[in-house]
């Protein structure tokens, strides 16, 4: 506590961030996760803004679920996996997962981000190269960086520049390379064009791996993910992916693939070794979730037909939005003050949504994000289309206006 240059530091730096319009306030939600979620000032809301995909998070059967597995295994473990961690229910999500996936195994972690952060250290090394997408996840990023392989990287999603580093590493003379990329890059929707990635994967010699946090449980026909969607299902090396956001919201990771790279990172990975096991109520969660999920596609069909719905009416409307499939969709209002109103505005008009500006987003594609979920009612989703309507009358941001 002598050193005050220390906190008074701190406190102008977090000024700063005050002033530039930067600062991330975090809103107060006192009711569960859902479609609709009261705020802590009582009012009721449409939340547009979870990674809620499919409905799953604040969901009856998945807090039966959870209950059911908290009542059989206990709170926690107070252990690692390979001291004594490992339930049956561990056991048998792993194998779940794996099965979903179309993998030899899975391995579990407390989060995405520490499955991004404990995959390429234990499996690469100075003599390998990974070459990974510009726009890819910060787990991703600081994973590569705990990692001693070169690094190579190009431009978001493009297959050229893609080709142009694999050549540059395989004339560099890297051993092993290794292409990553997220399977959706969720400040735009985009999908990773995974189909011509593991062509140039084959025409190169390189593996291939995918994040999957944005995808696993709706994308493709039977929400297996992107690897689905994009008919490569078996062909992808790794898959790393979040319990998270559409697969129940709580919280894990995992990543999956060939069994010795699995059985590699239970040796290996230092946030598997040295970081608590998933609570057992999360894992049963999850079970269940994946045998819910398995047995009928009526969410992701729920959540694609919300989607096209919401894109075809904002556009009609006269927003701009980029082009795409997915359920991210991003409303482009291109300037940061503006983006910053019409958040605040759909706030008052009910509606929660994130408004995304530089240096998150280029300079001058600030925008909002909504999201889609399985859960907005075609009432709900009405009501949202009436107040962007609104707020972009009183903003003066429609085309046809
Ligand atoms: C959300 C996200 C993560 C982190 O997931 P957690 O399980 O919350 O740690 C990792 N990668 C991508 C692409 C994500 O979107």
């Amino acid at each position: 506590m002598s050193d005050q240059a220390f906190y008074s530091g701190l406190q102008s730096k977090l000024e700063t961030l005050r002033s530039d319009g930067l600062f991330k306030p975090e809103r107060v939600i006192a009711s569960r996760q859902g479609s609709e979620v009261v705020s802590q000032d009582g009012r009721t809301l449409i939340n547009m803004c979870a990674n809620n995909y499919l409905g799953l998070s604040g969901d009856e059967q998945t807090s039966r679920a959870a209950a059911a597995a908290l009542e059989k295994y206990g709170y926690g473990l107070s252990s690692v996996r390979f001291i004594c961690g490992t339930q049956t229910v561990h056991k048998e999500l792993e194998a779940k997962l794996s099965e979903f996936l179309g993998t030899e195994d899975t391995i579990l972690y407390a989060a995405a981000f520490d499955a991004n952060g404990g995959v390429f250290e234990p499996l690469f090394d100075e003599n390998d190269a990974i070459i990974s997408d510009a726009l890819n996840h910060a787990s991703i990023i600081d994973g590569v960086r705990l990692c001693k392989a070169a690094r190579y990287r190009y431009a978001n999603n493009d297959m050229a520049d893609l080709e142009k580093q694999l050549i540059a590493a395989t004339d560099a003379g890297k051993r092993h390379k290794i292409i990553v990329t997220d399977g959706v890059f969720s400040m735009d929707g985009t999908i990773a064009q995974l189909d011509s990635i593991v062509e140039l994967a084959e025409k190169y010699g390189a593996l291939t791996m995918i994040d999957e946090s944005h995808a696993s449980g709706f994308m493709g026909k039977t929400g297996r993910g992107t690897h689905e969607h994009c008919g490569v299902i078996g062909k992808i090396d790794i898959i790393t992916g979040t319990l998270g956001k559409a697969l129940g919201g709580a919280m894990g990771g995992f990543t999956s693939g060939r069994r010795e790279v699995i059985e590699t990172l239970r040796q290996k990975s230092r946030p598997y070794l040295f970081s608590n096991t998933l609570a057992p109520m999360i894992a049963g969660a999850s079970l269940a979730v994946l045998d819910r999920i398995s047995k009928s596609t009526e969410l992701r069909d729920r959540l694609m037909e919300n989607t096209a719905y919401f894109r075809q009416e904002i556009e009609r409307i006269g927003f701009t939005i980029k082009p795409g499939t997915h359920p991210v969709v991003p409303v482009m209002l291109f300037d940061a003050p503006v983006a910053q109103k019409f958040a605040a505005r759909m706030f008052e008009l009910g509606v929660l949504l994130s408004g995304f500006f530089y240096p998150v987003v280029p300079m001058g594609q600030a925008r909002v994000r909504v999201q889609l979920s399985a859960a907005h009612t075609r009432e709900q989703l009405d009501t949202v289309l009436k107040a962007f309507e609104q707020a972009g009358k009183e903003l003066g941001i429609l085309k046809n206006q």
